[in-house]
């Protein structure tokens, strides 16, 4: 019996390998699908990144070319400022991320960084500018430090632990039998939306990019850890030329401008409070979010 059971104990170990392997598989050729989309200009130059200024110049997208997604989309992100994307779902805003991190090209209009059409400069260069929280971020499997100084290889432990504290996870981490060696992922500790995100933030904040983009979670977290993960990002936002895709009003409140997209076109803009005072479809939408506490969509 204990003949039978070691090789098929064994088995199922490899079978697991490799169904991970395959998993992780996935991911790449879902990643390299993506990187395929677009190429390097033969002439391409690394981005010059002095100035992160980002502005979206009467941009036209479609992923088909008969169902158009953003129509006309014109905006600006000073440098150092937060533009906060909110609508309905579908509505095109994680488009504009995907966009903005050159997974696709436009087909109309232009993406500039620093005033650099986002085309012209090397993908690679345009990627490192940008420091992206996802709304589910993935994990390697293997330790929660390597996770972490995935932001910025080469990372100190210092560096990493440092980053986070800052975001706020140290302590959990700390408080696991192996600390900052815990594999986690599929196959070690499986961490909850929130402790996901704060590695993501941690990650970002070890690559300390110009550029940041925060795909806000729709899934709700409980309200105190939904108030500790933004004064995180705040941090995680400092001075930093920042995209928001928002799905909460306390996310936008802040904001230097607030884009309503809905079917791909902005269709109000202004501050918090110059929306709330236009008594448009902002306004409606932090009506029924303070009644319902229900999320911006
Ligand atoms: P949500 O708030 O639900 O995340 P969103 O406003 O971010 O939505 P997007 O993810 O930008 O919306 O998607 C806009 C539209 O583009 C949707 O109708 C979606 O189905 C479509 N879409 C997204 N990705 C692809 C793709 N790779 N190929 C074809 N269509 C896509």
């Amino acid at each position: 019996m204990i003949q039978l059971y070691i090789p098929l104990n064994f088995l199922g170990v490899i079978y697991r390998e490799i169904k991970q392997s395959l998993t992780d598989l996935d991911k790449m050729f879902v990643l390299m699908e993506k990187e395929r989309e677009v190429r390097d200009a033969p002439d391409a130059q690394p981005l010059a990144g002095i100035d992160s200024t980002i502005r979206f110049e009467d941009v036209n997208f479609a992923y088909e070319p008969a169902r158009p997604i953003l129509k006309h989309v014109s905006f600006e992100i000073p440098a150092g400022k937060t533009v906060a994307v909110v609508g309905p779902s579908g509505s095109g805003k994680s488009t504009l991320a995907r966009l903005l991190y050159r997974f696709y090209d436009v087909q109309q209009g232009r993406i500039t960084i620093g005033g650099e059409d986002i085309r012209e400069v090397t993908q690679s260069s345009v990627r490192r500018a940008i420091g992206i929280v996802p709304q589910d971020t993935v994990l390697f499997n293997d330790t929660v430090e390597y996770n972490i100084a995935y932001g910025r290889p080469g990372a100190t432990r210092e560096e990493v632990e440092g980053a986070a504290r800052a975001a706020r996870i140290h302590d959990f981490i700390s408080a696991t039998p192996m600390g900052y060696e815990t594999t986690v992922g599929e196959r070690g500790l499986k961490l909850s939306g929130g402790e996901k995100q704060r590695v993501a933030i941690a990650r970002t904040l070890l690559k300390n990019p110009p550029i940041v983009i925060f795909d806000e979670a729709t899934s709700a977290l409980d309200s105190a850890n939904e108030r500790a993960i933004q004064s995180e990002l705040k941090s995680a936002a400092q001075d930093k030329t920042t995209l928001v895709i928002a799905h909460r009003l306390s996310t936008v409140v802040d904001a230097h401008e607030i884009l309503v997209l809905e079917s791909g076109v902005i269709v109000e803009r202004g501050t918090h409070a110059e929306l709330l005072a236009k008594q448009g479809r902002y306004a409606q939408m932090w009506a029924l979010q303070k009644s319902e506490a229900a999320p911006l969509l």
